[in-house]
């Protein structure tokens, strides 16, 4: 076939059919235990203003500076695909007096989200985050409340091994110190870092903190970290938020570099990562090897190699001045994003296959009598929400009953020419190739019946 000469844009994909599941298994998961913890599910545009965006998430920062797509409307609005999805919920709990109903507000969202990033493993222009937002309450218990969501969700998924990466940034009170102190710790060692560190000295001198450069990391080992520098009160809430993980057993690490790359975050901030899988790569095994014939000259090693690095699965913290700076009053808040992708690639990587549907039924037929009455039955059975496949444009039972096999149906049911005549149905265990004739009528009695004998 001719080469498509259209292909998604760069960094943008298609979500096929068979990885649709992974998508709806994440999602139900999710909800699941969003809904037990009483959160409920928020939807804002996919279009907001620029401005919500450089105000609450920060001018100087990767994702407005140089991610975000924007456009100018008729109208000559300047709107933003959006990039996250923290400042446009704030911006829904203001616009919609969220303050007055009963606090705290939970909410919960799952869509598309866009970011002009250099595309690679793990990274996406359009990508999908479901996340979290607690509005309205100060107490540590929300952010290790949250933080014990996340993880929950990720275990119910079927991961093990998460790593939870937290750390203060303290506020606005003590964050303008530590950053002076790591400017003056810096101010020696500026031409060696690289060149985006030097332009972050101005710009952003935190997200120096957790730049991957491998030179930059070296240099920073030795800075100042942020929790020796937090005032009191910040102190005190990292302290209890840290001791009430400790009394969940939520298992975390302390991670002084961890900065997060909005402006909008004060005090907990947290990343959760998967600790990497082994990959064997070697391309025969010796076994295989020695079945082919060949004589091995030297036991070839059977490398392992690292996962393919994703970048952590989710992030998020506290953001309690971001209502501020939207115009708003002070309304303390937490929450996390997990990227989509990511978990369905790590699920994949570790072979953890989503729930897709089983097909129990399958419902053949020969015929234009057959194929009519069989139209009537798949609604009968629709309504008694027994699941059944069919391949109505085909006529050859040979063709149906592969189908059938293909898809794993306990029971195939088989509507020939004579069968639509005598009100009668065929109905074949696909295991053993047994076949009985029933009343079209006592049917789903029969597939019912069936289908519970199974199960017990
Ligand atoms: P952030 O919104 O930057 O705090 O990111 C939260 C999570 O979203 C990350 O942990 C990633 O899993 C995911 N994520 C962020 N950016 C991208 C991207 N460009 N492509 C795919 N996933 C992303």
């Amino acid at each position: 076939m001719e080469k498509n000469k259209f292909q998604n844009p760069s960094g943008m994909h298609d979500i096929l059919p068979q990885d649709e599941f992974y998508y709806q298994k994440i999602y139900n998961t999710g909800q699941k235990i969003l809904d037990f913890y009483g959160f409920e599910k928020i939807d804002t545009p996919i279009l907001e203003m620029a401005d919500l965006f450089s105000r609450g998430v920060g001018e100087a920062t990767e994702v407005v500076e140089k991610q975000m797509y924007t456009l100018r409307t008729k109208g000559k609005d300047l709107l933003a695909l959006r990039p996250e999805g923290t400042a446009p919920i704030m911006r829904a709990y203001l616009q919609h007096g969220m303050h007055t109903w009963l606090q705290p507000v939970k909410l919960w969202y799952f869509g598309p989200f866009f970011r002009h990033e250099r595309p690679q493993a793990g990274r996406y222009r359009q990508f999908n985050q479901f996340g979290v937002e607690f509005l309205g309450e100060k107490s540590p218990i929300a952010d290790a409340q949250i933080i014990l969501i996340l993880t929950a969700i990720l275990e119910d998924l079927g991961f093990k091994n998460l790593v939870v990466k937290i750390n203060s940034i303290g506020d606005s009170n003590c964050r303008p110190v530590y950053k002076k102190i790591l400017l003056s710790f810096l101010k020696n060692k500026k031409s060696e870092l690289c060149s985006d560190c030097q332009e972050r000295i101005k710009t952003n001198p935190l997200r120096i903190l957790d730049c991957k450069n491998a030179k930059c990391r070296q240099i920073l080992a030795e800075a100042p970290q942020t929790i020796n520098y937090l005032c009191p009160e910040c102190h005190q809430h990292f302290k209890e938020v840290l001791e009430i993980l400790d009394e969940i057993k939520v298992s975390y690490t302390l991670d002084s570099h961890l900065v997060r790359g909005f402006d909008y975050y004060t005090n907990t901030v947290f990343e959760v990562e998967l600790a990497p899988v082994k990959k064997e790569v070697a391309e025969k095994k010796e076994e295989e090897i020695i079945a082919e014939g060949a004589v091995p000259v030297e036991a070839p090693k059977v490398e392992e190699k690292e996962e393919l690095q994703l970048g952590s699965l989710a992030g998020g913290g506290r953001y309690d001045k971001l209502a501020k700076s939207l115009g708003g009053g002070d309304i303390p808040a937490c929450g996390w994003g997990i990227g989509v992708e990511r978990v369905v690639e790590a699920m994949k990587a570790r072979k953890m296959k989503p729930n897709e549907p089983v097909v129990q039924v399958f419902l053949a037929q020969i015929g234009i009598l057959a194929k009519r009455k069989t139209l009537r039955l798949l609604e009968d059975f629709r309504k008694e929400r027994i699941r059944v496949a069919e391949s109505l444009g085909r006529d050859s039972l040979k063709n149906q009953l592969a189908r059938a096999d293909r898809l794993g149906a306990k029971y195939t049911l088989i509507l020939g020419q004579k069968e639509a005549l005598d009100g009668e149905i065929i109905i074949r265990n696909m295991e053993n190739g047994q076949q009985t004739t029933v009343d079209q009528k006592d049917i789903i009695k029969e597939v019912k019946k069936r289908l519970q004998q199974e199960n017990k």
